[in-house]
């Protein structure tokens, strides 16, 4: 049936880069071959997935949603793409994205954009719009995303779907190719919190392959989703998250969550985080630099497109060539931005002032987490914007990501659920629920208690 639906809407959707029609039937008949025989399933046995194509699988290729990877098929799958064979659930095909991440609207991709299921002429978010779009069509009912500044929730909040960012270190990254290695983590998407909780607790989990995976037990997801609750809880209002470029429905819509929280027994406490502010300024030196040095892996030698290699160049000149015909405009960009930042001379004033806002950062969160048991914040100032009205502005598009950049800095988690439509242009709008590190269980249990 989801193959069927694909079929019928993904060609004006585009959520899709890759669509493994034979691999997803292959694995539907084996789980139903293993249910006919009495063998035990997974927790997700038969269920549709759409993965992120930043998650290496070794029967598909792995784009990243770049040219530079172009027809690239890893040898092995990553730690997720494993753990979601073990649950038996069926992946579909690998999702569209902003090439390497970097972007908030998935017009980064080499490969076109995507359209909003809500209305085809407007962005689905990024950078994982393909999963969002995918959940939002009926494409799939379940998807994988990564949130480095806000790749999960924002794509969530403008599609009216349940995007999950897990604490850092939650969810393993071994085969999630890198962007910017001390903020990247993947995570759930769903189209309830529920099936983000059961999807979140057979993805995550100490992995040894991954040297910043955390050694704890997952955080009991299911069970709090399973039992929502706001009674006696206290949530932080934090004065930074909303004002000027804030839509009107936004706020509008997150008042009024506020209100409901409260009418469930909720006390709403106010909170002044001044360091907020400069997170996105810290956000875009900390990941372009990390960006840079990732990125120094795609030298034409090891991975997918070589060009200029005719036997006249030297290996510096086809790794220039390749490079320059391989990247789009916004890798670049932060490549450039970042091989300066970390430059002798610029580091400290640039690279190391963003390390102490990351500090400040996490320290206005562990005074908040003193008076709160969760923050909540409209997840984006704005709806679904029109594909192109910010493709040629950075500054806007960076501004999407205002209010989920500072969890990513800090390491705790964040979920975005939808909240209602915005009077003025009847859009999704998201509702942020912010949590401690390791503490991901709050996120559910709110999330359930307002969905
Ligand atoms: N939009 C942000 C950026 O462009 C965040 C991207 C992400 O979370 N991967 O960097």
């Amino acid at each position: 049936a989801h193959l069927a639906r694909i079929d019928a809407v993904d060609e004006k959707v585009h959520a899709f880069l890759h669509i493994d029609r034979e691999g997803a039937l292959a694995q539907a008949r084996a789980v139903d071959a293993k249910r006919e025989a009495g063998e035990k399933l997974g927790p997700l046995a038969g269920v549709p997935l759409a993965l992120k194509d930043i998650f290496t699988t070794k029967d598909m290729p792995t784009t990243v949603g770049s040219k530079i990877l172009e027809g690239w098929v890893p040898p092995y799958d990553a730690t997720l793409t494993r753990k979601l064979r073990a649950a038996d659930v069926v992946i579909l095909g690998k999702t569209n994205m902003d090439e390497f991440a970097m972007g908030s609207s998935t017009e980064n991709s080499a490969y076109g954009p995507t359209g909003n299921p809500w209305d085809l002429t407007r962005i689905p978010g990024g950078s994982g719009g393909g999963s969002s779009a995918a959940l939002a069509s009926y494409e799939a009912p379940l998807a994988i995303g990564t949130d480095t500044g806000g790749s999960i929730r924002q794509p969530a909040a403008v599609t009216g779907t349940v995007g999950v960012k897990p604490t850092y270190g939650g969810v393993s990254r071994y085969g999630m190719v890198a962007f910017s290695s001390s903020l990247d983590q993947g995570g759930p998407c769903a189209r309830t919190v529920l099936d983000a909780a059961l999807l979140h607790e057979a993805i995550a989990g100490h992995d040894p392959m991954d040297s910043t995976s955390i050694d704890a037990p997952v955080p009991p997801v299911v069970e709090a989703a399973r039992n929502g609750s706001v009674e006696g809880m206290r949530v932080g209002v934090v004065k930074q998250f909303r004002g000027e470029g804030y839509q009107a429905g936004v706020l509008k819509r997150f008042d009024e969550s506020v209100e409901l929280l409260k009418s469930l027994g909720a006390t709403i406490v106010e909170l002044d985080c001044p360091s907020f502010d400069l997170a996105l300024s810290a956000y875009y030196l900390i990941a372009p630099s990390e960006c840079s040095s990732n990125l120094a892996r795609f030298d034409a030698m090891r991975y997918g497109l070589r060009v200029g290699d005719d036997g006249t160049r030297s290996a510096e000149d086809v790794t220039a060539l390749t490079r320059e015909a391989g990247f789009g405009d916004e890798v670049k960009r932060r490549v450039i931005l970042g091989t300066y930042a970390l430059s002798s001379g610029y580091y400290d004033a640039y690279y190391g002032s963003a390390q102490k806002v990351r500090t400040l950062i996490t320290q206005d969160f562990e005074k908040a987490f003193e008076q709160v048991d969760v923050i909540v914040s409209p997840t984006t100032p704005t709806t679904a914007f029109p594909i192109g009205e910010r493709a040629d502005d950075p500054m806007a598009m960076y501004l999407a990501d205002l209010c989920t950049i500072p969890t990513n800095l800090a390491g705790n988690s964040a979920m975005s659920l939808p909240c209602g439509l915005a009077p003025e242009d009847g859009l999704p709008v998201g509702l942020q629920i912010i949590a401690p590190a390791m503490k991901d269980d709050r996120l559910y249990k709110v999330g359930s208690a307002v969905e």
